[in-house]
């Protein structure tokens, strides 16, 4: 297991700081957000250290991802919330301010509920062909 000694995902992971852990199994564990951008804003991370999304070896992601639906549900249940945000930031402009991949869970209660993301439409910007040219390109890398 890849651990960073300066990384205070790291230390949570190891209780070498206080957490509000709601989740732990050997390669996961979720914990409060201690901003709470909403109520029940929890982060879920693999033990294993990784920077983000691109450094994250797939079979960390699978447990990590494979815990998050039974933790949002927990989280909807308990909480009541209407709806629920799931993000990863990766790198600075991205919002990435711990670099040790993890996962939030935002759930929702309106519209001035604490979180809010712009989201512009760009439909006519590109034309079929660019749309596929850069879908083929993409597939070509993964
Ligand atoms: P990001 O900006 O996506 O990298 O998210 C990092 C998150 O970690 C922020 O929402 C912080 O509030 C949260 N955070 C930082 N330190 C702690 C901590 N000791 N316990 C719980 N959450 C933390
Ligand atoms: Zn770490």
């Amino acid at each position: 297991m890849h651990t960073d000694a300066n990384c205070i995902f790291c230390k949570i992971v190891n209780n070498d700081i206080p957490s509000y852990k709601v989740y732990e199994d050997d390669d996961v564990v979720a914990f409060l957000d201690i901003s709470q951008v909403t109520k029940g804003h929890t982060l879920v991370i693999p033990k294993h250290h990784a920077k983000n999304i691109y450094e994250l070896p797939s079979d960390v992601a699978s447990d990590v991802f494979k815990a998050v639906p039974g933790i949002a549900s927990a989280i909807q249940r308990e909480t009541g919330a209407i709806g629920m945000n799931v993000l990863s930031n990766a790198e600075q402009i991205a919002g990435q301010t711990v670099y040790h991949f993890h996962i939030h869970l935002l759930p929702r209660y309106g519209h001035e509920d604490g979180f809010d993301a712009k989201w512009e439409t760009h439909n006519d910007a590109y034309t079929p062909e660019e749309m596929s040219s850069l879908a083929a390109q993409i597939k070509q890398r993964v």
